[in-house]
């Protein structure tokens, strides 16, 4: 079985919905794991925004602009009077449930079941479509068998005997859908992957099912060297080790979530990533690969917070360090980029949801200085221990860019360089030209 991942703009209109059937129709068995159509996701964000302000009529108001928002595409999606009816039903509820929550206090467990329309929308609708096409497909759904534990990761065992069991209930057929993105967590409840999680869930039922391939279908012709948001010219890549994609992919190559890589590296299932505007293009092969040696592409990842903790008395005497790395792990933060010296150390976090707390217990240590809007830019390839020039190339291209930290040799794959997120257009452009000759 191929897994087959469609993101946003794939299934962001009638006309993209309709020309993915030429996409999933064979004679090949597949599961199809859509997102929400584009754009649904933020303002259901939006709506929850409002809903937390208690501002109902502000609410109401982005809800019936959706609604209409849906209600003509699937004017456009559908032929039949029949489907056209079944899915006017079908938004009519799910746009009546998210009323429903205006009119009490608003949690964060209603949240997340208000993040989870977009995905059960956009299935229902393909379903529909198919069903209407004449082509037979069955609806898994996601909430039955997708699971993460306390720690927020996927429940892998509970994933693969439970998707096995509703597709056993399907012996002769073999086109699936189901939703990406949502999920339900240890309490039961319904709950998500994260923002762009419908890789990771497209990767992890590949993992659950031990499939051919996971391929993940978007609106551009593979991972590209440089991200195409910010600099002009970039490339596609043909080929990357999973080491390299891993590193780009929690780097910020939004293409990717950031750890979708990890699942279906576990089970060595190569990933593919399409373009559906345009299918014959080669795209991206990610798999155990032995790939060329040099720099393949950079990304950045931004809201990063850099940390300083200076010590005169007993830095990098035995046990600072971990009693450094302590208070990080009780905090259940992990730490990105580290550089040290004799008298500080740096480090670097994403997440600041404890950091008042975690600054505080470093201050019984140590001096702490905290640095905000910072921005990790990855260089990434195959880069041996013992080939020279990389590093000076790298630097290079930050000639007049200030530097915060440097981190080099942690893995042959990755260079990463902290900068104050201002330079970050200027990084990568100077990088493109630098790296790549642009
Ligand atoms: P989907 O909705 O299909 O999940 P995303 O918007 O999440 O699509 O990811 C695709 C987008 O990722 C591209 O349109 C592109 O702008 C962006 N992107 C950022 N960095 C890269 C990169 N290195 N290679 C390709 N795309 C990238
Ligand atoms: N719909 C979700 C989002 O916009 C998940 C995804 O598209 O991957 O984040
Ligand atoms: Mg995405």
């Amino acid at each position: 079985m191929k897994i087959l991942k469609f993101g946003g703009t794939s299934v962001g209109s009638a006309e993209r919905m309709q020309a993915l059937v030429k996409l999933v129709v064979n004679n090949q068995s597949k599961l199809v794991v859509l997102s929400a159509m584009s754009g649904t996701t933020n303002i259901l964000v939006e709506i929850s925004e409002a809903l937390y302000e208690r501002d109902a009529a502000k609410a109401n108001g982005i809800i019936d602009e959706l609604q209409e928002k849906y209600k003509k595409e699937i004017s456009k999606l559908y032929q039949s009077e029949e489907y056209l009816n079944k899915a006017d039903d079908l938004i009519t509820n799910h746009f009546n449930y998210l009323r429903s929550f205006t009119l009490d206090m608003f949690t964060s467990n209603e949240e997340k079941a208000v993040l989870a329309q977009g995905e059960l929308l956009s299935t229902a609708l393909f379903h529909f479509y198919l069903s209407e096409s004449n082509v037979k497909s069955v609806l898994l759904p996601a909430l039955n068998f997708m699971r993460i534990d306390e720690n927020e990761e996927p429940d892998l065992k509970y994933i693969e005997t439970n998707l096995k069991a509703e597709l056993e209930k399907h012996p002769k057929d073999i086109l699936f859908i189901t939703q990406g993105y949502i999920c339900r967590n240890a309490f039961g409840e319904i709950d998500n992957l994260k923002r762009g999680g419908s890789d990771y869930t497209a990767s992890i039922v590949g993992a659950a099912l031990r499939a051919e391939e996971i391929q993940i279908w978007t609106d551009i012709d593979g991972m590209h060297n440089n991200d195409p948001r910010f600099v002009n010219k970039t490339h596609p890549i043909n080929e990357l080790s999973f080491d390299e994609a891993a590193e780009l992919a929690y780097f910020g190559a939004k293409i990717l979530h950031p750890t979708c890589i990890l699942p279906a590296q576990k089970r060595n299932i190569p990933v593919r990533l399409k373009n559906t505007m345009e299918p014959e293009a080669e795209g991206t092969l990610i798999a155990n690969l032995d790939t060329k040696v040099g720099i393949k592409a950079v990304a950045a990842k931004d809201g990063i917070i850099a940390i300083n903790i200076k010590s005169d008395r007993m830095l990098l005497a035995h046990g600072f360090l971990r009693a450094v790395f302590e208070i990080f792990e009780r905090y259940k933060t992990s730490i990105d980029m580290i550089t040290t010296s004799e008298v500080a150390v740096s480090l670097t976090i994403d997440n600041s949801k404890y950091l008042k707390e975690i600054k505080k217990e470093l201050e019984e240590i140590a001096n702490v200085d905290i640095d905000e809007n910072q921005t990790i830019i990855c260089i990434v390839g195959n880069v041996p221990k013992n080939k020279s020039g990389f590093g000076f190339k790298v630097l290079e291209a930050f000639k007049d860019i200030p530097l915060r930290m440097v981190s080099y040799g942690g893995s042959p794959n990755n260079i990463s360089v902290l900068i104050n997120s201002q330079h970050k257009k200027e990084a990568l452009m100077s990088l493109n030209k630098t790296l790549f000759n642009y």
